[in-house]
């Protein structure tokens, strides 16, 4: 009896790897092409950092006109909840992410290299099991889970490694006979990986982004096939980015230290082994402390929490591009209206420790964002967003035309606003715009440098009896607020003031601020020229009364 009979004897009919091996072919792709996954359980929940991963996975395969795809790795069977694959396909799909092969329903899929889902590959692993047998590379295990509790404790009480392996591996030494009379006999077993390593060895190796590591070999007999027939995470990682042609596996940092293992399983089997690209977790400051985003703690780490926001895709795209190469911040400056996709990520340029998500930051992006969004995609999004969260939001974004007024407030300027960072901050930053609204308000009007009242009824008196006429241009209107500001004896220009700051108590700045208080209730609005177009000179006169009754 010899390997060959024992692998017969476990898995008498399983095809010959061969059969695998011409059904996937090589990918032809041309070079430098990078071939990638994003490769979740289907647990329903998407992580930020789940998301960031894809992300980074989607770009840089889109940037070397290489692949993407989604793999589902559901041999965790107990942690499967129902439609989490749906789940997982359109939380990507709400960010813009599209695999271009992989799952893309709970039982539907695209591309050559399926099944996608793992729990469906179940006669490929046992293929190349069988074929890890037959070169003496694997074995079964008869030890039941008591047994290897048993090893476990015993090394605790030695103070050893724990583990199975060396001197410990109680089954790795049986003979090809023994197994097969146990098999024969009924025992049950699993299927473990006959590890050539030594742990006083070490390997070198260089991961795309932590750059060189060095590890102890992994001497671990792993389990490859578990008792309910199914892989392990590692030996389908094997198979599986080696028939589907993966490059370069983007992962989570937490795998790196299965790197010795996952490198010594592909030199085993005959594999070539793909790049690694670790990614270091997006971390917290949690009062001085850095930690993992938690999905326990932080509603942020849950990739619902941004459309429940109103944060819009684009801008935790754009974020984590920030996160991901700190190169982007400056390209952006550079190439204000650009896409995104025209950014050339570097994978080597990615933070080797975890980068802080900061909320603050996060908004502030989100602000540029939308302030290049149009007029119209603005309405469009804060009215799907409000349809769902702000009833009373919905209702002011009714008379659709007006809304595009107000939003088409600097839209499309140099300098456009940038006032609103999510949905959920809309109806407070146009309610001024709203009669309606406005006048619900009990308004503070809080005056600023200009402060007395007689000399704020007399700017609002004299702009609207004598200066405002609803068809000047921007040029006039400006220059007919300078022209007021002189006649009442503040400085028309700033420079005048500056340079002469004892002979002024104001200058034409204050007076706008004047005008934009009793006209919105606020010191801060975008531009005043364009609110007071929207709404006319009887709006007007009737904000410019209500502010003098309040004075
Ligand atoms: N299923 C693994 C995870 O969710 C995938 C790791 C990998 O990308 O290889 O962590």
């Amino acid at each position: 009896m010899d390997y060959k009979d024992l692998a017969d004897l476990i898995f008498p009919d399983v095809k010959p790897i061969e059969y695998y091996e011409e059904k996937y072919p090589r990918r032809n792709l041309k070079e430098g092409a990078i071939v990638t996954r994003f490769a979740p359980s289907p647990t329903g929940f998407v992580h930020i950092g789940g998301l960031y991963q894809a992300l980074v996975a989607r770009k840089v395969a889109t940037q070397t006109e290489g692949v993407f795809f989604l793999r589902i790795e559901d041999t965790d069977q107990k942690r499967e909840i129902e439609n989490g694959i749906t789940d997982i396909v359109n939380s990507l799909k709400d960010f813009g992410i599209e695999a271009d092969e992989g799952m893309i329903s709970e039982t539907e899929e695209k591309g050559n290299y399926g099944p996608y889902k793992q729990s469906l590959r179940g006669e490929i692993y046992k293929s190349y099991a069988k074929h890890m047998i037959e070169m003496g590379k694997a074995y079964p295990c008869f030890c039941t889970p008591e047994e290897v509790d048993e090893i476990r404790k015993k090394q605790e009480a030695a103070k050893v490694r724990p583990g199975y392996y060396g001197v410990w591996a109680k089954c790795r030494n049986l003979t090809v006979e023994e197994m097969a009379e146990k098999i024969k006999a009924g025992e049950k077993y699993i299927i473990r990986f006959k590890s050539p390593g030594r742990e006083d060895r070490k390997i070198k190796h260089h991961d795309v982004v932590k750059g060189n590591v060095t590890f102890p070999e992994n001497d671990q007999d792993i389990v490859i096939i578990k008792a309910d027939g199914l892989p392990t995470y590692h030996f389908a990682h094997i198979v599986d980015d080696h028939l589907m042609g993966t490059t370069h596996v983007i992962r989570s940092d937490e795998w790196l230290s299965s790197v010795p293992l996952h490198l010594q399983l592909f030199h085993e089997i005959g594999f070539k082994a793909p790049k690694y690209v670790h990614i270091s977790p997006i971390m917290k400051n949690d009062n001085g402390n850095k930690r993992k985003l938690s999905k326990r703690k932080d509603p942020e780490a849950a990739v619902s929490y941004y459309a429940e926001q109103g944060i819009p895709a684009e801008a935790v795209k754009e974020y984590l591009l920030n996160i991901a190469n700190s190169t982007f911040e400056n390209w952006r400056r550079q190439n204000q209206t650009e896409d995104i996709e025209k950014f050339d990520l570097q994978l080597n340029k990615m933070s080797v420790s975890g980068a802080l998500f900061d909320m603050v930051k996060l908004l502030d992006v989100s602000k540029s964002v939308i302030s290049r969004f149009s007029a119209e995609k603005v309405y469009n999004e804060s009215l799907k967003w409000a349809s769902k969260y702000d009833e009373e939001l919905a209702d002011m974004l009714k008379d659709k035309e007006y809304a595009l007024k107000v939003f088409g407030i600097e839209r499309g300027n140099k300098k456009p606003r940038k006032d609103i960072a999510k949905w959920s901050d809309v109806k407070n930053e146009i309610s001024y715009m709203y009669d309606d609204k406005f006048y619900n308000k009990n308004i503070k009007y809080e005056y600023q440098k200009i402060s007395n009242s007689d000399k704020i009824k007399l700017i609002l008196d004299e702009y609207i009896n004598n200066y405002f006429d609803e068809n000047d241009d921007k040029q006039t209107w400006f220059d007919k607020i300078k022209d007021l500001s002189g006649k009442l004896g503040y400085a028309s220009e700033v420079k005048e003031f500056k340079a002469n700051p004892d002979k002024y108590e104001a200058h034409v700045g204050d007076v706008s601020t004047v005008l934009r208080i009793a006209l919105t209730g606020r010191s801060n609005t975008p531009d005043m020229y364009e609110i007071m177009e929207i709404m006319g000179s009887k709006r007007i006169k009737e904000r410019f009364e209500n502010a003098k009754n309040a004075l």
